[in-house]
C-alpha cells in the first residue's frame, strides 16, 4: 500500500527502483564459555577479519580518491582499547561469549554518547554501533547480509556503516539509498554524495514496513521517500530523475569554466568540507579552493585531541587534493554542543553563548597550539589560510594573531619547516559585524558565517527545529549587517568571503551577489548550481534588487520579492533544485 515519508535530502538526484532491505545483524545469544582463552582468540580473529574487510573497502576506493579516509576512523576503532580490551576483559573475567561481550561493550560505550544533547556525539554513538555490527558479522561468519540481487535496487536500511556504504553504494546495481537514521553530515550521507547515489536519510522507522520487491522513489532533491507509488507517480519520478542526471552532467561539464555574470562580474566559488575526502569531489566540481574546512572531524572517535603530526598529514592530504588551490582551515569550533570528553568544561546553561570556539581554545591553548603549528607546517607544501570562528571583535583577533606569531617563532627556533599563513576572522557574531571595519583592518581576510550570524542576530537557536523557520538569512536585519560587512571590507581593501549556507540558498544567493559579495564558499553539492546561477544573472540588476530588499521589513517579503523579480531568469534553475 502506498505511503510517503519525509526525510533529509542527503545526496541530490532521484532514484526509482525495487526496494532491497539490508537487515541489521540480529540480537546475539548470551552464552557462557568454558575455554576463555580460546574465546578471546576467536574475538581477536573476528576483529582482524573485520579490519581486513574495511582495509579492502578502502583499497577499492583508491582510484576514486580519498573517500577511504572516512574508513580510517572505523579502522582506528578496531584498535580502540575501550572496545577491544573491554570485550576481551568481559570474556576473561565473566566467561561471556565473544558476541555477547562485544554487544555489551558497545552498549556501554554508546550509552553516554547517545544521551548527549549534541548531534555530533549521537553520531559518534552510531559509529561505535557500526564497528560492533561489523565485528559481530565476522564472529558469525555470515557475509550474505550484504549480498545484492542481480537486478538494480534501492537500498533501504536502518543505517549503513561506512565500510558497508562504500561496498554497496559503489555497486552499479544500487540506484538509491534510504536510511532510517542519520543527518546530512553523517558518514552515510557524505559517502552517498561522494559516490553520487541519490539518498534520503533520517526517514524514520521504515525497514519493517517494506515488503519484498515493492517499488520505492527516493527523492534526494526534496527529501521524500514514496513506497509503492502509483504508476503515474513512478513514471513522473523516473522522468525527473533522468532530467536531473542530464542537467547535472551538463553543469558538471562546465565546472572548470569561470563563474562570470552576464555583465562580466567574476565570482570565485570555493567549497566547504567537513571531511578531508570531500576535497576530491570539490576539486572535481570546479571549486577554486576550500573556503571552509571544518576541522572538528579530527576529534571523531577519540578522547584525546589529535596529534600535531597527524594533523600535518591530514592538512597536506587536503592540499594535495586541491592541487595548489587555497585551503582555509578553520580552527576547532568545539564547545557549545560539541564538547569532546577530553575537555572538562561545563557546556554552561546556554552553550551557544558559552565556552565555544576561540573562547574554548584560549582555555585549551595546547590544543590550539598543535593545530596552528600543524597548519603552519602544512603551509610549507601549499597555500594554507587559517581562520578563527566566533571572534567577537578586533582585540580578540589581535590576541590570536599574537599567539600564532609566538608559535611561528617557536617553529623557527626549532628549525622546523613551515610556511606563511594568512589569518582570517569569521564574522558570525553581530558585534563582529558591527565592528567589521576595525576587524577588516586587523585581519588578512573576513569570512562571513551566516549560520551563526543568523542565530545570534535573530535569537533563533539553529539546532531547534521548532524555531528553524524563523532563522531566515533574508531577514532585513541580517541583510543590513551583511551590507555593512562587505562595504567595510571593500573600503579597507580586505578580501571578504561568505562561507555560511546563505551563499548556497538559491533564493538568497542573488541578494548576496547584489550586496557585492564576490567570493563564496558553499557545500560541494551546491557548487554546480551556484556556478550556473552566477552565469545566468546580471550583477547590476542584482545590485538594484539588493537595494530594494534592504528596505523590506521581513524575510517573507524578501523571498517573495526575489522570486517575483527573478522568476524569468532563474525559475527553471530553481525548479531543477527542487525549490
Ligand atoms: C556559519 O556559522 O555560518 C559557519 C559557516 O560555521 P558553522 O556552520 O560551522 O558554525
Ligand atoms: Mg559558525
Amino acid at each position: 500500500m502506498r505511503f510517503e515519508v519525509p526525510g533529509i535530502a542527503a545526496s541530490l538526484g532521484i532514484a526509482v527502483g525495487t526496494a532491497h532491505v539490508i537487515a541489521r545483524v540480529g540480537g546475539v545469544t548470551r552464552r557462557r564459555v568454558s575455554d576463555r582463552d580460546a574465546e578471546v582468540e576467536r574475538l581477536r580473529s573476528a576483529i582482524d577479519a573485520s579490519r581486513a574487510e574495511i582495509e579492502s573497502a578502502k583499497e577499492s576506493l583508491a582510484g576514486a580518491g580519498e573517500t577511504g579516509l572516512v574508513l580510517d576512523a572505523q579502522l582506528l576503532m578496531h584498535r580502540d582499547e575501550l572496545l577491544v580490551d573491554g570485550a576481551a576483559q568481559r570474556i576473561r573475567s565473566e566467561g561471556m561469549g565473544a558476541e555477547w561481550a562485544i554487544e555489551a561493550t558497545v552498549a556501554d560505550l554508546k550509552a553516554p554518547l547517545e544521551a548527549s544533547s549534541s548531534r555530533y556525539f549521537r553520531e559518534r554513538a552510531q559509529d561505535i554501533e557500526h564497528v560492533g555490527q561489523h565485528i559481530l558479522r565476522h564472529l558469525r561468519g555470515k557475509h550474505d547480509r550484504l549480498a545484492l540481487p542481480e537486478s538494480s535496487v534501492v537500498l533501504v536500511a536502518s543505517d549503513l556503516s561506512p565500510a558497508d556504504a562504500v561496498r554497496l553504494l559503489g555497486d552499479h546495481r544500487v540506484l538509491g539509498l534510504v536510511t532510517e537514521v542519520g543527518s546530512s553530515t553523517s558518514h552515510t550521507a557524505l559517502l552517498a554524495r561522494a559516490l553520487e547515489v541519490p539518498a534520503v536519510v533520517g526517514a524514520g522507522p521504515l525497514v519493517d514496513r517494506v515488503v519484498a520487491s515493492v517499488d520505492v522513489i527516493v527523492d534526494g532533491l526534496r527529501g521524500r521517500v514514496v513506497l509503492d507509488p502509483r504508476d503515474e507517480e513512478r513514471d513522473y519520478a523516473e522522468k525527473r530523475g533522468r532530467r536531473f542526471r542530464r542537467f547535472s552532467s551538463e553543469l558538471r561539464s562546465k565546472a572548470d569554466e569561470p563563474a562570470t555574470t552576464l555583465d562580466g562580474a567574476e565570482v570565485t566559488l570555493m567549497a566547504n568540507i567537513e571531511l578531508p575526502v570531500e576535497a576530491i569531489a570539490a576539486r572535481a566540481h570546479g571549486a577554486r579552493g576550500i573556503g571552509l574546512y571544518r576541522t572538528e572531524f579530527l576529534f571523531l572517535e577519540r578522547d584525546a585531541p589529535p596529534e600535531e603530526n597527524e594533523q600535518v598529514g591530514v592538512y597536506r592530504s587536503v592540499l594535495e587534493a586541491c592541487a595548489d588551490r587555497p585551503v582555509v582551515i578553520r580552527t576547532f569550533d568545539l564547545g557549545g554542543d560539541k564538547l569532546p570528553r577530553s575537555m572538562q568544561h561545563s557546556a554552561g546553561p546556554n552553550p551557544a553563548l558559552g565556552l565555544r570556539a576561540v573562547r574554548l581554545m584560549m582555555r585549551e591553548p595546547e590544543v590550539m597550539r598543535s593545530q596552528v603549528r600543524a597548519a603552519l607546517r602544512a603551509a610549507a607544501h601549499g597555500p594554507v589560510e587559517l581562520m578563527f570562528p566566533m571572534v567577537e571583535g578586533p582585540s580578540t583577533f589581535r590576541t590570536l594573531r599574537g599567539l600564532v606569531a609566538a608559535w611561528q617563532a617557536e617553529l623557527d627556533a626549532e628549525g622546523v619547516e613551515h610556511g606563511e599563513v594568512r589569518l582570517g576572522a569569521m564574522v558570525e557574531v553581530p558585534s563582529a559585524a558591527l565592528l567589521a571595519k576595525e576587524l577588516a583592518t586587523e585581519a588578512d581576510f573576513l569570512s562571513v558565517g551566516t549560520n551563526d550570524l543568523v542565530q545570534y542576530t535573530l535569537a533563533v537557536d539553529r539546532s531547534n527545529a521548532d524555531v528553524a523557520a524563523l532563522g531566515d538569512p533574508l531577514h532585513p536585519a541580517v541583510v543590513r549587517l551583511l551590507a555593512h560587512i562587505v562595504q567595510c571590507a571593500d573600503k579597507v581593501g580586505t578580501p571578504v568571503v561568505m562561507c555560511g549556507d546563505m551563499a548556497a540558498d538559491p533564493i538568497a544567493l542573488p541578494v548576496v551577489l547584489g550586496l557585492g559579495y564576490r567570493r563564496l564558499s558553499v557545500p560541494t553539492v551546491s557548487l554546480p548550481f551556484a556556478q550556473e546561477l552566477v552565469r545566468r544573472v546580471d550583477a547590476s540588476q542584482l545590485t538594484a534588487l539588493a537595494t530594494e530588499v534592504l528596505d523590506l521589513e521581513s524575510a517573507v517579503a524578501s523571498r517573495a520579492h526575489v522570486r517575483a523579480q527573478l522568476e524569468d531568469t532563474l525559475g527553471s534553475l530553481w525548479s531543477e533544485q527542487g525549490v
